[in-house]
C-alpha cells in the first residue's frame, strides 16, 4: 500500500496556535468584532470607546494618558519616538534581541542617534552597563531609553523596574519608553509606579484581538517633551491627536476593533490581571521544564541561559548543532496542525519559539509540546523523551 500523502492545510482538528503572535483569539472576541458598522461619533459607541480606552489604562496601571492608532506595533514604536524626540537626539537601546535591534534601525531612519547597550543575547543586558552609559552622557545627549520588556526572539524578560533604578542610580533624565507588545495583559507592568515615560503595546498578543491596533501609554513628562519635538509627523501626531473628541486616531476609528477590545477587557478582568499574569507564569513554567529535559542527551535547550530573564510569554528553543529548527516548525504543521514561531534574524534555524501568551490553557500546552517531541522523535534530533510529563509534574506540582 503506498504511505498515506503528506497532511497538508486540510489536516482535522483545530489548528494550535502556539506563535508568540499573532495569538488565538476567544471565540466570544470574534464574535464581539462580528458587529454591524456603526458612526464613530455616535454617543453609545463614544460611551463604550470610553470604556475601552479606561480598560487599557487600568491594564497599563496607569492614570495618565493613551493614544491609540491603527496599524501595528511599528505605529506605536513610531509614535513614541517622532512625538518626543527631534532630529539629530540620542536614544540608547538595550540591545537584546531582533526586536530591540528593529526599534533602533527605525530609530536611525528617522534621523535619530542610536546608542546600544551591546549583551550576549542569551544572557541579556546588565543593569549597571545602562547606569554606566547614561553616567557617561555628561552632555545630556541621550533623551530616551528605549527598552523591550519581553524580547520576543529570544523569549527572554527584561525587568523594568531595574531599569528604572539603573537610571535613577545615574541621575539621569533621558525619558523611559518601553515596548510591551509580547508582555502587555501577560507580566506586570506599572505605568505610574515605575515612572515609565511611553509604554507601547499592540492588539494581536496578551489581548488576543487580531492585528491592527496599537497604544502607546503616554506621561505627562512625555507630553511636555511633545511640545518641542521636531520630527516630521502627520497621522500619528499625539498633539493633533489629544484635540480630537476620541482622543486618538486621524481619520476613521477602527470601530469593529473595539467591539472585540472591550470584550478582551471583559475577559481580562473576569479572570483577574494578576490571575491572568499568574497562569502565564505557570505555562511558562511547564514548557521551560519540558525544554530542561529534552535537553538531555544533547537534545534542544532554552536559548534563555540566564533564569532570571526566562519569559513568561513565548520560550526559545536552541536545536542541537548541525539540526534545522524550521525542518520541526513544518513538522509540527504539515502532520499535527501546530503552529510554531520560528528564529528571527540571526537566530533564523537555529531556534524555533513556542508562544505561550494570550487565550491559552494547560491542555493547550501540553498538546503543544506532545506535537514537538513527536517532531524531534521523527526528525532524529537527540532529546530526552518525557518532556511532557515534566511539563506535566510541573504543572501539578502545587496539587
Ligand atoms: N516589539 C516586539 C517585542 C514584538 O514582539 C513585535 C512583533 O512581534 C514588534 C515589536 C513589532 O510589532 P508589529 O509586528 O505588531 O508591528
Amino acid at each position: 500500500m503506498d504511505a498515506p500523502a503528506p497532511m497538508t492545510k486540510k489536516a482535522r482538528g483545530r489548528l494550535f496556535f502556539a506563535n508568540p503572535g499573532p495569538t488565538n483569539i476567544p471565540d466570544s472576541i470574534l464574535h464581539a468584532i462580528g458587529h454591524v458598522a456603526v458612526d464613530f461619533h455616535d454617543p453609545d459607541f463614544m460611551k463604550m470607546y470610553d470604556e475601552c480606552w479606561e480598560g487599557v489604562l487600568r491594564v497599563m496601571k496607569t492614570r495618565q494618558t493613551m493614544f491609540m492608532y491603527t496599524g501595528s506595533g511599528h505605529a506605536a514604536w513610531e509614535a513614541a519616538l517622532v512625538n518626543t524626540l527631534s532630529a539629530g537626539d540620542t536614544v540608547l537601546i538595550p540591545e537584546t534581541g531582533a526586536f530591540s535591534a528593529s526599534w533602533g534601525t527605525m530609530a536611525t531612519d528617522l534621523s535619530l542617534v542610536v546608542q546600544t547597550v551591546a549583551c550576549d543575547w542569551r544572557q541579556g543586558v546588565e543593569m549597571s552597563a545602562i547606569t554606566a552609559a547614561l553616567k557617561a552622557d555628561t552632555a545630556g545627549k541621550i533623551k530616551a531609553v528605549c527598552a523591550v520588556q519581553n524580547e520576543t526572539s529570544t523569549g527572554m524578560h527584561l525587568p523594568i523596574d531595574q531599569v528604572r533604578a539603573a537610571m535613577d542610580a545615574a541621575g539621569h533624565k533621558a525619558l523611559l519608553m518601553v515596548d510591551t507588545i509580547s508582555s502587555l495583559g501577560c507580566m506586570d507592568l506599572r505605568m505610574d509606579e515605575w515612572k515609565l515615560d511611553v509604554v507601547v503595546g499592540g492588539s494581536q498578543k496578551g489581548l488576543m484581538l487580531p492585528t491592527g491596533m496599537a497604544f502607546t501609554g503616554v506621561s505627562e513628562k512625555a507630553m511636555k517633551a511633545a511640545e518641542t519635538s521636531n520630527l516630521p509627523k502627520h497621522y500619528l501626531n499625539w498633539r493633533a491627536m489629544a484635540a480630537r473628541k476620541q482622543r486618538s486616531f486621524i481619520g476613521t476609528v477602527p470601530t469593529n476593533q473595539f467591539y472585540g477590545l472591550r470584550e478582551s477587557i471583559r475577559l481580562i478582568e473576569e479572570e483577574g490581571l494578576e490571575n491572568v499574569f499568574a497562569r502565564h507564569t505557570r505555562l511558562a513554567r511547564a514548557v521551560r521544564a519540558c525544554v530542561r529535559h529534552w535537553s538531555g542527551n544533547n537534545g534542544p535547550q532554552l536559548f534563555c541561559a540566564n533564569p532570571s530573564r526566562e519569559s513568561d510569554s513565548v520560550t526559545a528553543v536552541l536545536m542541537p548543532e548541525g539540526f534545522d529548527a524550521e525542518v520541526i516548525r513544518k513538522t509540527t504543521m504539515q502532520r499535527f496542525n501546530v503552529s510554531l514561531g520560528g528564529g528571527l534574524a540571526k537566530l533564523n534555524g537555529r531556534v524555533f519559539r513556542i508562544g505561550h501568551l494570550g487565550d491559552l490553557n494547560e491542555p493547550m500546552i501540553l498538546g503543544t509540546l506532545a506535537a514537538v517531541e513527536m517532531a524531534l522523535k521523527i526528525n532524529g534530533v537527540p532529546h530526552a523523551p518525557g518532556g511532557v510529563a515534566a511539563a506535566m509534574a510541573s504543572l501539578t506540582a502545587d496539587a
